[in-house]
């Protein structure tokens, strides 16, 4: 059996590895790659940018002195670029799929180059606590930066992923890694990281796409996204993601924390905007902005903050186009656009703290 966590009571686990609940993914044939490529390269696309990727330097000494504030932190998101946020929240400095290399490939001398910077360099962030990694993808799964963060002053930060990628890290000398199946959590402790931060149960959530990092592993290693529930914060990162009835189940598994007596629905999510096109080939693995919209009606949350654009050419359309189709199905869907928010690379986003009755507010 490949999968060694195959459970047969458990819908999306396979014996050779995993599958979505609602479209089974199944991987593209060549002669559809190459019909990609071929209508890509017919149409001129992608098309150059008509503006360019908004880019700021970083407040530096906010983040700085958020990082070391403890308990009285500032819930604040700083964008780095692409998939990667540094999110401060109860007392940690944690960061989305870090992802700091000039490609994301197997190889350095090929494959999509950066765009953009990256909005605070490895040698500027705080010294990280916790990694949420939410697939095996090289732009999400970066090898380089995961090493850089493995030597980081003061230790490793801990790895919350989902199931299969151990044997990844251990093969690379890194062992402070939990493996996560879709549902399950594991709670941050009080301190348990040398910090002072509150207690957090970190859920991995189910996502609608798929995991390879070589040609013959397709499907073996999970994917999926993270619902932290920190007092002052509920944060939760979608990954990759097509649009799939998993945000609506992920609203009715957290329906009892978010109550409005408790503070109601997720503070901040991180939704994926970009890498969309073309739909025939992409829409069972990435969503587009205006089903990124339906993800953000279907969780029901506060706030959302627009990730994976704006960094890597990795489909059809222009990098800077999913900001301009964010605002379009925005103003269709009648949310104010300071609700679901485009950042520059390096800016960051402060929010207020969350309260409820676990989280007295300070
Ligand atoms: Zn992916
Ligand atoms: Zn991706």
């Amino acid at each position: 059996m490949k999968n060694p966590h195959f459970d047969p009571s458990r819908q999306h686990h396979r014996p050779d590895g995993f599958q979505n609940t609602y479209m089974s993914f199944r991987g593209k044939k060549w002669h559809e790659i190459l019909r990609w490529r071929w209508q890509a390269w017919r149409a001129g696309h992608p098309r150059a940018l008509t503006e360019p990727v908004p880019v700021v330097a970083p407040e530096l000494d906010f983040v700085h002195t958020n990082a070391q504030a403890g308990l009285a932190m500032q819930p604040a998101a700083t964008w780095i670029g692409h998939i990667t946020v540094l999110a401060q929240i109860g007392g940690l400095n944690i960061l989305t799929d870090p992802v700091f290399s000039e490609r994301c490939f197997p190889v350095q001398w090929a494959g999509p180059k950066r765009h953009t910077p990256p909005g605070l360099t490895l040698a500027q962030l705080p010294r990280i606590d916790v990694v949420l990694l939410s697939h095996n993808h090289y732009d999400h799964l970066d090898e380089g930066s995961m090493r850089a963060l493995a030597q980081q002053p003061g230790g490793m930060p801990l790895v919350i992923c989902p199931l299969g990628h151990k044997a990844w890290f251990a093969r690379r000398g890194m062992h402070r890694v939990v493996e996560l199946d879709w549902w399950d959590s594991h709670v941050l402790e009080a301190n348990s990281l040398h910090a002072a931060h509150a207690r957090m149960p970190v859920t991995l959530t189910p996502a609608q796409h798929w995991s390879a990092r070589t040609a013959t592993d397709a499907l073996r290693s999970l994917w999926g996204g993270f619902a932290v529930l920190s007092p002052d914060c509920h944060l939760f990162f979608a990954g990759d993601t097509a649009y799939s009835k998993d945000f609506a189940d992920i609203r009715r598994h957290f329906a009892r924390e978010h109550t409005p007596e408790h503070g109601g629905g997720f503070d901040l999510a991180l939704l994926p905007i970009g890498a969309y096109e073309p739909r025939w080939f992409m829409k069972d693995q990435h969503c587009n902005p205006e089903e990124a919209v339906r993800i953000f009606q279907d969780l029901g949350c506060r706030r959302a903050l627009s990730v994976h654009w704006g960094t890597f050419q990795l489909t059809d359309e222009a990098l800077d186009e999913p900001p301009r189709a964010l605002a379009r199905a925005l103003r269709a869907a009648e949310i104010p656009a300071e609700r679901f928010a485009v950042l520059a690379v390096g800016e960051t986003m402060r929010l207020a703290r969350r309260t409820s009755p676990d989280a007295p507010s300070t």
